[in-house]
């Protein structure tokens, strides 16, 4: 079975950024204000996700790092999913190919308690200190499987997909705080993202959450988005074309709060920019789109990155509609 989980491991977590997504998502479903993240050498010896969620009780410690432990959904609500975590997989497929230790004190606990994996062997939970909230340490990722070690690309480039998806994350929850420090093998985390817990409605909270992740700029020359087409909702923001860049670096798409990979929005940008932008510009936005789950399917991959419209061209016709109308106002 360990050799099992070593193979299913892969395929929630590929690289050190896959581990910090799976953490960082965790820490937001608990409900945490404040999610600090350390890493060093680009994620391979270190990762470590603080947050001050409602923690985990003693009793449950073990059972959150076995496979397909999930407290989030009971199997019969699959399509309803709110949460970012539903397979119980994240912690099972990291502790099988790495050496993680799992902190937590349960809100309203007045003890933590230490649980630790090493290449899938569970041990027995321990007293600790730590104050209310969760802390996941992942040491040597991938140590108890040498081939994939060998895939993984320099700690510059792991590093900064650890940070982009750090950000993404930020873009999404612009009501919690973030922080990402990264570190060599033995000198203190360097600060590489800070951003404090947005106040104010939604539109302020996300506006100033994005002047931080993007830019001011960005934030100067975003367009309010808002719009809605059969039972699909939109919103967010999208530069003027003055604003556009050479890569599609800064094209964010969010489907119900999640970040998703989608060529959906590449596409739905290029067409509601066509009229202003040369092909060689691309537009920034940062989109979020907000449907009933069942109209969505965010469980094609097991990293949950990629979705599935069960109506592509109703949502790809929302964007480029509703970009076009906010450009036109724009241009008057
Ligand atoms: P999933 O998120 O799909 O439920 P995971 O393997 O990511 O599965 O986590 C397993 C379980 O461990 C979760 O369902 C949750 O109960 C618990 N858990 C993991 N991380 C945290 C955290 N940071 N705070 C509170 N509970 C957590
Ligand atoms: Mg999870």
């Amino acid at each position: 079975e360990a050799a099992q989980n070593r193979i299913a491991a892969g395929e929630v977590v590929e690289r050190p950024a896959s581990a910090v997504k799976e953490l960082v998502e965790n820490a937001l479903d608990a409900g945490a204000r404040r999610i600090e993240v350390s890493v060093a050498d680009g994620g391979k010896t270190l990762i470590r996700v603080h947050d001050d969620g409602h923690g985990i009780a003693q009793d449950e410690l073990a059972l959150a790092l076995e496979r397909h432990a999930t407290s989030k959904i009971d199997g019969s609500d699959l399509l309803n999913i709110s949460s970012f975590g539903f397979r119980g997989e994240a912690l099972p497929s990291i502790g099988a190919v790495a050496r993680l230790t799992l902190t937590s004190r349960a809100a309203g606990a007045d003890e933590a308690w230490r649980i630790v994996c090493v290449a899938g062997e569970i041990g027995r939970p321990q007293p600790a200190a730590h104050p209310p909230g969760t802390t996941v340490e992942v040491r040597d990722l991938f140590f108890a499987t040498p081939a994939r070690l060998k895939f993984l690309r320099t700690d510059r480039a792991e590093l900064q997909a650890i940070s982009e998806t750090v950000k993404k994350l930020a873009m999404a929850a612009p009501e919690v705080g973030f922080t990402l420090r990264a570190a060599g093998p033995e000198q203190e985390g360097r600060l590489m993202f800070r951003a404090d817990p947005e106040q104010g409605d939604l539109f302020d909270a996300r506006l100033a959450r994005l002047s931080q992740v993007l830019g001011a700029e960005f934030a100067q020359n975003a367009l309010p988005i808002e719009a809605e087409r059969e039972g699909l909702r939109l919103t967010g923001f999208a530069a003027l074309p003055t604003f556009s860049r050479g890569s599609a670096a800064a094209q964010h798409l969010f489907v119900n709060g999640r970040p998703v990979r989608d060529k959906l929005l590449a596409g739905a940008l290029r067409a509601a920019y066509s009229d202003l932008l040369g092909r060689d510009r691309h537009p920034a936005a940062v989109l979020f789109l907000d449907c009933p789950p069942e109209r969505v399917d965010v469980n094609v991959h097991p990293a949950k990155t990629e979705v599935r419209f069960r109506e592509p061209g109703v949502a790809r016709g929302l964007i480029v509609s509703a970009l076009r109308h906010a450009l036109a106002e724009a241009g008057r």
